[in-house]
């Protein structure tokens, strides 16, 4: 390949060595066995392989509507191919008369078929048969460079010419390879471009997903032994702010679960080694309390907290609560977020650093080098999903030590999700609710029935408590949500008349502070009905809200209807949720809905929600090294997680440090992985 082409396939598929090309695998085979004879193409068939002469290559069409045109028949009929990009290209390499054979997907249109881009190769009476072939991802710029599906099969063809066995890795031991029943490496590679059966396809594709997810439970397998080894500081005592604070400030009793987790960070903080605790409780169980107190318990040893949130409202929420429950403690609580400037922020970044300030809650602005800390103790990360690992490896750079991590997340964790993603991290469950909470009733309704939901709303905020209503979220381009969320407000300014209620809108496009106004006079309970976008998705707590409204429900995720409803039923009043849909919707939409109104269980929703939508899209895990799988999908291949995870436990407690010879190449497999996520070092 020459050095221009060379270039283009690494700028677009960071394709630049043998290696990078023995690993982009096909994602599909296709059968090309057969030559159909065009008279007798079916129409109905998705793709055809034919051969014959190519005449008539004519472009047509002006600029940026070019086209190329060309007929290839046989001895029972013709059919045109037709290329709307890289016209000039195709021209120059196409030649008239001359036998071609060709492979592509079929159109219909007005009951004529043709093929658009297809592959096509000169077809002489020495050209074998491709039969079944690999199929390629590219990119539109490639192919327009002419570098196709096929350009793929060549190189990966004449890249298998030219090596053996011994030039691929083997990084499984034949003690592994033999007691999991996996083939070996070069095999595995040379089975997924080229499989002679389905059977071989199998048994390739299994063991390079083996491959991945026990090289990824090593990863983490080995974390964990990181952080058990890793020194941390140690809390000795409960003192004087922590009592004070459970004596006479507390607003309610916990939970016998908050008991239970407090005492868990207590015993893991006591230790003298760093703490790395995932700390799960669904929507309302009451985790800020819990972070507050492990936070008193930092500042009881002499050391300065501080807790993270994803966005500004939801940092801002914790400052006010935090600060309130404080209050009467003469604790300074400061917010350092990316909207705290100037003079403010100048001081606040001082009196981290000589440690007068001894509670900071902020986003992600805390991670920036020049947020420092005289001794940092204990980091709260709440909402953790919306954080990158990496992220969370900078807190370890904030002390001489890295802090006490504690992260929490109102997303219960599938466990499959759980051990990929937070394997390294020890556990703790929020498993009950405060006591008097009812449970919120989950309506479906349809745009027909709006009236009637309207009605609802309106009794419900006539009895004093306060609704919300949400669109689907505004991204830039999405002028449509921008107007229909304006339409919506416009709607819901006349079902509620303006001069007896109130009513107030957030949104992505507003600025931080008008957001910040309006949703304060909600959380103030200035205004009776909040319009919003799922801005307002995590965390945000208003008691006496008693009523979610969610607007096209059909285009939300199970995880976000779960956390939006959470926003209600915070308060004693009885709460309800309603999904509000289009009157024709999808079946898996209308799947989504059914879980909703059936459980309010968020482990299940959690599980049903990554059964549907597959883990890339969840939780942000798609930033994640951890989660980088090229074949393996940790819902569909929970099994092979669950017996690599085992397989990874063992070898680690047989060798933790990795030293023995045998594992020498799954070392180096190990450190090249690190090399790609950035990560060695992560909480
Ligand atoms: P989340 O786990 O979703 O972050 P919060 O910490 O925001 O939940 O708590 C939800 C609400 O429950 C808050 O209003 C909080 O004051 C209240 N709460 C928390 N713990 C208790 C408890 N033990 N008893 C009564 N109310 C509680
Ligand atoms: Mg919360």
């Amino acid at each position: 390949m020459g050095p221009q082409r060379g270039e283009l396939l690494r700028s677009e598929l960071e394709i630049s060595t043998f290696e990078d090309l023995l690993y982009h695998y096909p994602y599909r085979y296709a059968d090309r066995s057969q030559i159909t004879r065009i008279g007798f193409i079916d129409p109905k068939s998705d793709s055809v392989q034919i051969a014959g002469t190519l005449v008539n290559i004519t472009e047509d069409g002006e600029g940026r509507k070019k086209r190329l045109i060309a007929t290839i028949y046989d001895e029972t009929g013709r059919i045109e191919l037709l290329w709307f990009q890289g016209a000039q290209w195709m021209k120059k390499s196409l030649k008239e008369n001359t036998r071609y054979i060709v492979y592509g997907k079929l159109n219909v249109f007005n009951g004529i078929i043709n093929i658009a881009h297809p592959e096509i190769e000169p077809w002489t009476a020495e050209t074998a048969i491709p039969g079944r072939q690999p199929v390629y991802s590219t990119t539109e710029k490639l192919r327009v460079r002419g570098i196709t599906n096929r350009s793929f099969a060549k190189l990966t063809q004449a890249l298998f010419e030219k090596i053996q066995q011994t030039d691929v890795i083997e990084v499984l031991s034949a003690d592994i390879r033999n007691k999991y029943t996996l083939c070996g490496r070069f095999q595995a590679l040379k089975w997924i471009h080229y499989p002679d059966s389905e059977e071989h396809e199998y048994i390739a594709r299994h063991r390079m997903k083996w491959e991945e997810l026990f090289l990824s439970q090593l990863q983490i397998g080995r974390l964990r032994l990181q952080h058990t080894a890793q020194q941390g500081w140690h809390f000795s005592k409960v003192g004087d702010l922590f009592n004070e604070f459970f004596n006479d400030h507390l607003p309610f009793q916990l939970t016998n679960a908050q008991k239970r987790v407090l005492r868990e960070i207590r015993q893991d903080t006591g230790t003298g080694k760093q703490m790395n605790r995932l700390l799960q409780g669904d929507v309302g169980s009451g985790k800020t309390i819990v972070a507050l107190m492990s936070m008193l318990l930092a500042l009881d040893n002499g050391f300065q907290a501080c807790i993270m949130a994803p966005t500004e409202i939801l940092s801002q929420q914790h400052f006010y609560s935090i600060a309130e429950l404080l209050s009467e403690m003469g604790i300074a609580v400061k917010l350092l977020t990316g909207n705290v400037k100037g003079k403010i922020r100048k001081e606040i970044l001082q009196e981290l650093a000589d440690g007068s300030l001894r509670i900071v809650v902020g986003t992600h602005a805390l991670l920036e080098d020049n947020v420092q800390f005289k001794n940092l103790g204990l980091a709260v990360i709440d909402e953790q999903h919306r954080f990158g690992v990496g992220q969370r490896a900078r807190l370890w750079k904030k002390n001489e030590m890295p802090p006490h991590i504690l992260v929490m997340t109102a997303t219960p964790i599938p466990r499959t999700l759980a051990m990929t993603m937070y394997g390294d991290l020890e556990v703790s469950v929020i498993d009950e609710l405060p006591p008097g909470r009812q449970p919120i009733k989950t309506i479906a309704s349809k745009d027909s029935h709006r009236t009637r939901v309207m009605e609802f709303l309106r009794k419900e905020v006539d009895k004093g408590r306060q609704a919300y209503i949400v669109y689907p979220l505004i991204e830039e381009s999405e002028k449509m949500d921008y107007e229909s969320l304006m339409a919506g407000y416009e709607q819901v300014k006349i079902w509620f008349n303006e001069n007896k209620y109130r009513i107030a809108m957030v949104h992505g496009r507003q600025d931080g502070d008008e957001r910040e106004r309006n949703m304060q006079r909600f959380v103030k309970g200035e205004a009776n009905v909040l319009v919003a976008t799922t801005v307002i998705e995590v965390g945000v707590n208003v008691p006496n809200a008693s009523v979610m409204l969610i607007e096209s429900a059909e285009r939300f995720g199970l995880s976000q209807m779960h956390q939006l409803r959470g926003r209600v039923g915070r308060g004693a009043e009885q709460s309800y949720c309603i999904l509000l849909t289009g009157n024709k919707i999808s079946e898996e939409s209308y799947k989504r809905i059914q879980i909703m109104v059936s459980t309010t269980d968020g482990f299940k929703i959690a599980e049903e929600d990554l059964a549907m939508r597959g883990p890339g899209d969840m939780y942000g895990t798609k930033q994640s090294g951890l989660m980088k799988f090229k074949l393996a999908d940790i819902v569909q291949d929970s099994d092979i997680l669950e017996e690599t995870r085992v397989a990874a436990l063992q070898l680690l407690s047989d060798d933790p440090a990795l030293t023995k010879p045998q594992n020498q190449p799954l070392r180096y497999a190990l450190s090249e992985k690190n090399k790609q996520s950035h990560w060695g070092k992560i909480s």
